[in-house]
């Protein structure tokens, strides 16, 4: 009889593997202790006016992962969507990521491409040592008057932190482009699921394979019976956090009903320290093919996760990796757990390479079995 495996974790991560699996002929249980399935990624219509709400922020899928894309669009109708972002600082609105028109708005100057390189060589930080810091990147980048304006107060509300202890990693996401391409990502596929991402996710898991059970919470006495557990839970609640806990962010939405549309836009940003929230999204901005009399728009505060809430951003500070280098030696250790996705390896995961690594994590155990041997 083949014995069935566990996956913990109805996100993408975890509904990637095992629809993987239940595909090549292995049976699958899936837990979640949510009510719903996705993630984080989670989509729900609002009952009052029928706007698709991102309810833990706006997703937008993007890659160039070609394999990724074939996959997701097996379990969603997908519609183009090229996320644009604004961003109020100092009075005024301007686009990012920083393009030609924010600088040329930015310093009131009507630059070209290379006018505008040379202008900011002649403002940005040189140095030697490696710029490893949110704020050292920043600065080698961009000089001091962009940086604080769109990045430093931003960066300070969201991690909570001075952006001398971010990573370089967290700046290096967002891309400064000399033209007039202001696109929030360079990715070749950009796109939004049209029905949203929890009915893909919930299309995923509906196979003759898998079995679910959402809330119900994992218990480490699971483990004995299955062949092998795939946990994309935090790996430090694993472990019962007994060395501590890692730190996370976490964020708490308002949401707001209104008429009309309020701010004609599906983010905008605010780069100002005196804003409490870092961001607005209003979500009917997200199905620009939908049309909606009402709109919902939600301000996004962000926090040091406490016990019992969400966990959304894995804080990882530029100095001191110890903790998490313990529990990732205890992870390896156990032969018949596997952990992935953004809280099972703690990593701040795009969902095309959250979907990306269950693929792989899928075809090595499905390799390793047909092998004979213990994956
Ligand atoms: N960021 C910023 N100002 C902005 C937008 C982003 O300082 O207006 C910084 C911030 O530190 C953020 C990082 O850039 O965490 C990466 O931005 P991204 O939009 O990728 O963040 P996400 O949407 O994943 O929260």
């Amino acid at each position: 009889m083949i014995r069935r495996v566990l996956v913990v974790g109805a996100g993408l991560s975890g509904a990637t593997l095992a629809r993987c699996l239940a595909e090549a002929g292995q049976p699958v249980d899936v837990i979640d202790q949510r009510s719903h399935v996705a993630g984080n990624c989670h989509t729900e219509r609002d009952d009052q006016t029928g706007i698709l709400l991102h309810k833990y922020g706006p997703h937008i899928f993007h890659t160039n992962n070609q394999d990724v894309w074939a996959f997701v669009q097996r379990f969603a109708e997908f519609e183009r969507f090229e996320h644009r972002v604004k961003t109020t600082v100092q009075g005024r609105i301007y686009g990012l990521p920083i393009n030609l028109h924010t600088l040329n708005q930015f310093f009131h100057e009507t630059w070209g491409p290379e006018a505008a390189r040379k202008a900011l060589a002649g403002r940005r930080h040189v140095g030697t040592e490696p710029a490893t810091s949110f704020e050292s990147r920043a600065l080698r980048i961009l000089g001091p008057d962009l940086y604080e304006a769109f990045f430093k107060h931003y960066t300070a509300k969201q991690w909570g932190r001075d952006p001398k202890t971010v990573p370089a990693s967290v700046f290096t996401r967002l891309p400064v482009r000399f033209c007039y391409d202001d696109r929030y990502f360079s990715h070749e596929i950009q796109a939004m699921p049209r029905n949203g991402y929890t009915a893909m996710v919930a299309a995923m898991l509906d196979h003759d394979d898998i079995s679910y059970e959402l809330n119900t919470r994992f218990e480490n006495s699971d483990v004995a019976g299955y062949e092998h557990v795939f946990y994309t839970g935090a790996i430090d609640a694993f472990f019962g956090c007994d060395q501590g806990a890692l730190p996370y962010r976490t964020l708490r939405f308002e949401h707001h009903r209104a008429q009309g549309d309020f701010q004609g836009c599906a983010v905008m940003n605010y780069g100002d320290a005196d804003v409490p929230y870092t961001r607005i999204a209003e979500h009917k901005h997200f199905a620009p093919w939908e049309s909606h009399k009402h709109t919902i728009y939600s301000k996004e505060f962000a926090s040091d996760a406490a016990p019992g809430d969400i966990p959304f951003y894995p804080l990882r500070p530029v100095s001191d990796e110890s903790l998490l280098r313990q529990y990732v030696a205890r992870a390896k250790a156990l032969k018949s757990v596997s952990f992935l996705g953004r809280l099972g390896t703690y990593r701040y995961l795009d969902m095309d390479v959250a979907i990306a690594e269950a693929r792989k994590v899928a075809k090595e155990f499905l390799a390793a079995k047909a092998l004979g041997r213990k994956p």
